[in-house]
């Protein structure tokens, strides 16, 4: 008898319908004798849809209150399952994230989980309840104020609960079979991983592979969390998130990833003298905007010009604080783009062999894309490149590295 937390996300619990077969599908881990907590992110859309309502409210929400809008989602969700499960026989509890006691700093909007007090929780498993968690949100443990953990959150509730209650592994149910070496949505010939390492999933996730959200991925590396994720829709194996992938030493890289959520900023014919830059973005990190790239040109005739992406989210306010800074230390206009993609290739193996980068873009300049900054570490590359390419960046480039699904040899080959 194993404790098994299983997460499923938007389009799992989509309608009704799939409401009720993921009903049935957990039904089909308590029959085995399992004791199993149940997370649940909202239905598909309604977070973006309880987000589009608040920006019809006010410009400028307030971020307490939207958090206290947003949790909502999540609550529908674990009352139509419940509902749903009790139907089957199934004695199904939802649990609410302070009634989880999911405890979490005060930054609404992205907060920080501090603790679970898992004493609830494990009452009820003890009284052969099925536990349903509402992912995504949590409680200041200060305040009591509701709070919730950014986009995507779900995730990270449900590998923190596995971790907190010392679960056998943290099951992640989703629209597609797994992790794959990219975005099966968007290049079909995208190989379902059977494995991938920590460090790795920890590098795709942060640049763009939504399947996992990057804190759910740290908390299992820093826990040793097992994850599993897989496909609601099929009883196929899916990736298990492991700590040392076996490496297939032929493959300098094992994914592409994209995201379309940041934004770049230029600040042009910036005076080339000490302090300049820290002055530049001493407002930005006081207001907490992360910023991500930053490219500085070599100075001519004492000015250079300086590159810098943020979160798309953050675009205008970065703007906004820049302006002023540019203004007073003498530098020439700012500009801003929003119509941005950062393409990355990402790969443990690429540790040990030379020329990846150069191989990735003349990739990118066989396709005509013209890259606009760049920046590496050691198991990855990323490149800016204009939007509209993105899809055929992600594809040329997961083709250049090998990574397509091997084909199935036909049978006039084998006669
Ligand atoms: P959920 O609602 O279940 O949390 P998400 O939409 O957050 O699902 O994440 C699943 C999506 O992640 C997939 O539909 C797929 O388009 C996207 N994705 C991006 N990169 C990858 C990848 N490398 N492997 C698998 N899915 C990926
Ligand atoms: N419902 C939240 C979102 O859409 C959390 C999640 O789905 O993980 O971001
Ligand atoms: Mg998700």
């Amino acid at each position: 008898m194993a404790l098994i937390v299983q997460k499923y996300g938007g389009t799992s619990v989509g309608d009704i319908e799939r409401i009720k077969n993921v009903a049935v599908r957990v039904k089909r881990g308590l029959d085995q004798g399992h004791r199993m907590v149940v997370v649940l992110s909202a239905m598909a859309g309604v977070t973006n849809s309880l987000i589009a309502l608040a920006q019809q409210m006010s410009p400028d929400p307030d971020p307490r209150e939207l958090d206290v809008l947003l949790t909502t989602g999540e609550q529908q969700s674990v009352a139509l399952f419940c509902m749903a499960a009790r139907d089957l026989g199934i004695p199904a509890r939802s649990l609410l994230g302070f009634q989880a006691a999911i405890l979490t700093d005060r930054v609404f909007g992205r907060a920080r989980i501090n603790y679970i007090e898992t004493r609830r929780i494990l009452e009820l498993l003890d009284k052969g309840r099925l536990v349903v968690v509402a992912g995504f949100q949590g409680v200041d443990e200060d305040t009591g104020d509701i709070t919730t953990l950014g986009r995507g959150g779900s995730d990270t509730t449900a590998v923190a609960l596995a971790a907190a209650l010392r679960a056998d592994v943290c099951e992640i149910y989703t629209d597609v079979e797994g992790v794959f070496t990219t975005d099966p949505n968007v290049e079909p010939k995208a190989r379902k991983l059977k494995q991938v390492a920590y460090e790795e999933m920890l590098e795709m996730a942060s640049l763009g592979a939504k399947v996992l959200d990057i804190r759910s991925v740290a908390l299992a590396a820093k826990f040793g969390v097992k994850v599993h994720v897989r496909s609601t829709f099929s009883d196929r194996e899916g990736t298990m998130v492991v700590p040392e992938a076996h490496i297939d030493e032929k493959l300098m890289v094992s994914g592409v990833a994209y995201t379309k959520n940041e934004a770049r900023i230029k600040v042009l014919d910036v005076p080339d003298q000490p302090g300049v830059a820290s002055r530049l973005f001493a407002p930005i990190s006081q207001a907490g905007i992360v910023v991500d790239v930053i490219i500085q040109n070599t100075s001519a005739d004492g000015h250079t010009d300086l590159t810098f992406t943020v979160p798309r989210t953050d675009f205008k306010r970065a703007l906004e604080l820049v302006g002023p800074v540019a203004a007073e230390i003498g530098a020439g206009q700012v500009e801003g783009d929003t119509n941005i993609a950062k393409v990355s290739i990402i790969g443990i193996g690429m540790r040990n062999h030379a020329g990846v980068a150069a191989k990735m873009f003349s990739t990118l300049a066989r396709e005509n894309i013209n890259i606009q900054t760049i920046n590496t570490s050691e198991i990855k590359i990323s490149c800016i490149i204009d939007e509209k390419y993105t899809e055929l960046a992600v594809r040329a480039l997961h083709e250049a590295f090998g990574l397509a699904e091997e084909v199935e040899p036909s049978r006039e080959d084998l006669a």
